[in-house]
């Protein structure tokens, strides 16, 4: 039998920006016996689960449910789109744009990735991983595209590595003002049932997301929203695929079913996954996150130590980056933090790797996992030396006492 006994006594704090703590609610209902997934039973659960699904990305379209990471879901939007030598413009924000943008190139796309340039003289660290999508820098490349080679916008929605939110309806009037017909895929892994994303309004071809982050159920799922032209050019695109392909999915799916065998447990989770989101409303749970961050971002100055988003206007709801000082190793301080308090935090990833470590605020949390949380973190600054302006709990206790939340959280 499998335990887990590092953790003696008291519940660890996974305060990762994803998988992020799950429910016991969630954990229960994935404890229920396994169904035949072609029998009645099982189409009805699918088809609820198909309509909340929608809900939740906010779309009347088909979404597509695979029994994969979120790096599949990656791969499935390219490989039912684009044919081989296709060009795609990517954007940069952060480590994971990077790896959608390195995946891209192996499955034989061109791709042309942009950025800001420079280097934030305060940090030393790339300004585009502190700031997010320009969206004037996408308009302007696809207006020199006057042949339209470029076939999709690629951007990520909440760049798990950094914190940073990028504005998805500013990349969609950018496509439109330069009246390209370049399609736009959103990777919201992070972004969705945490952050607003609205697939239809946002028009948007083609999202990404997985189960681990917003959904606070654990890894194992993920998922493609579609639009009405992303399934239309997916019938004429001859990358190879057979696993991802999303047109017998759809069809299987206006019975509840799936071409091959779903993962029907974590099915049951997203059931209740969706219950809980939905019954809270999609407006409540946004904003219980954006609370939780104005809350940790209050802690984090008061340390006076920078957060990796430099633009308050794309403050990431979900996680918040803490950039350490120069000289301090920031996954010392992760490490020592681990080792002492049973608190894990996210690493820094890629170009940030040693710069900054990242809090999660999202899953199954409240006030004072989150007061917590930032205590660990104050500790260990503390015990890694690191000199700090002013006590973090205390401005987050302070910003949680002067907004309370409007719903129990
Ligand atoms: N994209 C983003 C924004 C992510 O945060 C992650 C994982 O954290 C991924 C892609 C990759 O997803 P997965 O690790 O589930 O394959």
């Amino acid at each position: 039998m499998l335990t887990l006994n590092q953790h003696p006594t008291g519940r660890h704090f996974l305060q990762i920006p994803g998988p992020s703590p799950v429910p016991d609610r969630i954990l229960r209902a994935m404890s229920l016996p396994t169904i035949d997934h072609r029998g009645p039973e099982f189409g009805a659960l699918g088809l609820k689960l198909l309509a909340g699904i929608q809900r939740v990305f906010q779309t009347e379209h088909p979404v597509a449910i695979y029994p994969a990471s979120g790096t599949g879901a990656w791969e499935a939007a390219l490989a039912n789109t684009m044919s081989p030598g296709d060009l795609v413009l990517m954007y940069e924000t952060g480590q994971f744009a990077t790896l959608w943008q390195k995946m891209a190139t192996r499955l034989g796309l061109k791709t042309e990735f942009i950025a800001e340039p420079g280097t934030c003289e305060q940090t030393g660290l790339p300004f585009s991983w502190r700031r997010g999508v320009n969206a004037a820098l996408i308009a302007e490349r696809l207006r020199a595209d006057t042949g339209h080679q470029i076939r999709a916008v690629c951007v990520v929605h909440n760049e798990t590595s950094t914190g940073v939110t990028s504005d998805i309806a500013a990349v969609r009037r950018a496509i439109d003002s330069a009246r390209h017909p370049a399609l736009l895929m959103v990777d919201t892994i992070s972004g969705l049932a945490s952050a607003d994303y609205r697939h239809d309004e946002w028009g948007v071809d083609v999202a990404i997301s997985g189960s681990q982050k917003g959904l606070m159920l654990p890894p194992g799922i993920s998922f493609n929203a579609l639009s009405p032209r992303a399934l239309e050019v997916s019938k004429g695109a001859r990358l190879p695929r057979s696993f991802w392909a999303w047109e017998e999915i759809v069809e299987m799916n206006k019975g509840g079913y799936w071409p091959y065998t779903p993962s029907t447990n974590l099915l049951y989770g997203l059931h209740e996954a969706l219950e809980m989101v939905l019954e809270h409303g999609l407006g409540t749970v946004f904003a219980r996150h954006q609370r939780w961050a104005a809350g940790v971002r209050a802690a984090v100055n008061a340390w006076g130590l920078p957060i990796q988003c430099a633009d308050a206007a794309v403050y990431s709801p979900v996680l918040t980056g803490v950039v350490t000082p120069a000289g301090v190793d920031a996954d010392a301080v992760r490490k020592l933090i681990h080792a002492r308090f049973d608190l894990s935090l996210g690493t820094g990833l890629g170009k940030v790797k040693g710069r900054m470590f990242r809090i999660g605020h999202l899953g199954d949390c409240n006030d004072l996992t989150l007061v917590a949380t930032v205590g660990g973190c104050e500790m260990g600054l503390k015990l890694a030396g690191v000199k700090l302006a002013g006590s973090g709990v205390q401005a987050l206790m302070d910003h949680f006492a002067e907004h309370p939340s409007a719903h129990a959280v």
